[in-house]
């Protein structure tokens, strides 16, 4: 994936269309069988079409929350951001500010950066 914890997104489809925020996670989308050990799941690799990050503020969802023994725990109904699917977000450029797409350029000594496809500078 080239998206990377910290960068900052700007959502392009669905409800939440063109907020922006910061990547608090990257959920790497796995492959799996179920039902094939005793655990009942088994990981086989990764699957690209699942993977799925959590965006500061955007997809926030309303969870009701159960009063568990611990007094600390809020109970009631709490706002989080749930984890959104990589393929509605686009990745947004701290050169230019704008959405854009991620490309890859190899430097001299061998290290692989990311580059804006709008501005060519490095984001890394
Ligand atoms: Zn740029």
């Amino acid at each position: 994936m080239k998206i990377k914890k910290g960068d900052t997104v700007e959502v392009v489809s669905g409800d939440d269309k063109g907020q922006r925020g910061t990547v608090h996670r990257v959920i790497v989308g796995r492959k799996v069988i179920r039902g094939h050990t005793p655990k009942g799941v088994r990981v086989v690799g990764t699957n690209p079409e699942k993977d799925r990050l959590v965006v500061s503020g955007v997809n926030m969802v309303k969870k009701h929350q159960r009063r568990t023994g611990d007094v600390k725990t809020q109970a009631g109904i709490i706002e989080r951001e749930a984890p959104m699917r990589v393929s509605n977000v686009a990745f947004v450029c701290p050169h230019c500010q704008k959405a854009t797409r991620l490309g890859y350029q190899v430097l001299e000594s061998g290290e692989r950066v990311r580059i804006c496809k709008r501005c060519r500078q490095t984001v890394d």
